[in-house]
């Protein structure tokens, strides 16, 4: 936002003074294409940028259930009572990824209010359901910090093995591919509901009944050039890709046989995704299912 801004105060103090364009301006030859043209150069932007959708708030006493945690990796609504997050954002760019190795160093958060039950790294063991990241490990694999942070029990969800592993990966890995490519992507996800199947079969909670095991996983996936100023370049022609999966052992593997509106998962989860983009536009884009590639 105050990139777009400030290039377009900069356009016009270029024409007015009739002086060399900036880099910026060589390729953005009018200010309509200064909002919407992409410099190729990949950043780290704010997790929230496209909004919170369930207006998540810093308020253990009277918002325990909807309450915001944020972190530098992602951000995320997290429930006291299902001991788990509603839904978390996060940002997606090559400026996010790089070598380091999976650290494996699942952990409870200690950033969580006093007092509240906090999901440890064996608190699904037994359980027969993965403890399955919301914001994927490989997504955050620049730094030891960035790629621990992802192993907090804070980002987990109690996941079925197949859909864990088999068809919300192969989303995740679309995803980097469509990053690796010059894309930049704004990812939401959560779950919601209560009951599913995994390896010992169905079940509500876990952990003694301190974590809810949902019924469905959904994600939501903004994919726009690599640029600044992302939520206001966002039109009616972006690609948005929402898959709605249940959460059991018989689903699809492929993930494309789960796309759905946003318009659907915010009548599901009661949330306004995408808050952030102008209504006119989140009319057309949330009504609309990909129908794009896959892989
Ligand atoms: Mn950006
Ligand atoms: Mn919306």
């Amino acid at each position: 936002m105050n990139r777009t801004l400030t290039r377009l105060a900069a356009f016009a103090v270029v024409s007015v003074l009739a002086v060399s364009c900036s880099k910026d301006m060589e390729t953005a030859p009018a200010p309509a294409a200064a909002i919407v043209s992409s410099d190729a150069t990949a950043t780290r932007d704010n997790n929230l940028a496209l909004g919170n959708p369930s207006g998540a708030v810093v308020d253990a006493t009277n918002s325990p259930n909807n309450y915001l945690l944020t972190k530098s990796q992602y951000s995320l609504s997290y429930s006291r009572d299902k001991g788990k997050p509603n839904w978390v954002s996060w940002h997606l760019s090559s400026a996010w990824t790089g070598s380091t190795a999976r650290q494996d160093n699942f952990a409870s958060d200690a950033t969580l209010p006093s007092g509240w039950f906090r999901a440890t790294s064996s608190s699904y063991t037994g359980s027969g359901f993965d403890r399955g990241h919301n914001c994927p490990s490989a997504d955050r694999n620049a730094s030891v910090a960035d790629n621990s942070a992802t192993f907090l029990m804070t980002n987990m969800m109690p996941q079925s093995a197949n859909n864990n592993q088999r068809t919300w990966a192969g989303l995740e890995t679309y995803c980097r591919t469509l990053s690796d490519a010059g894309n930049e992507l704004y990812i939401i996800c959560g779950s919601y509901g209560s009951g599913g199947t995994g390896l010992n079969g169905f079940t509500t909670t876990i952990a003694g009944g301190k974590i809810t095991v949902p019924s469905n996983c959904w994600k939501v996936v903004v994919v726009l050039p690599n640029g600044s100023g992302d939520a206001s370049r966002i039109t009616s022609a972006t690609r948005v890709i929402a898959i709605n999966t249940p959460n059991n052992q018989t689903l699809a593997t492929t993930w494309g046989s789960y796309r759905t509106t946003v318009d659907a998962i915010e009548a599901a989860t009661g949330y306004d995704i995408l808050s952030a983009v102008p209504s006119s536009v989140q009319a057309v884009i949330e009504a609309r299912a990909d129908s794009g590639p896959t892989n």
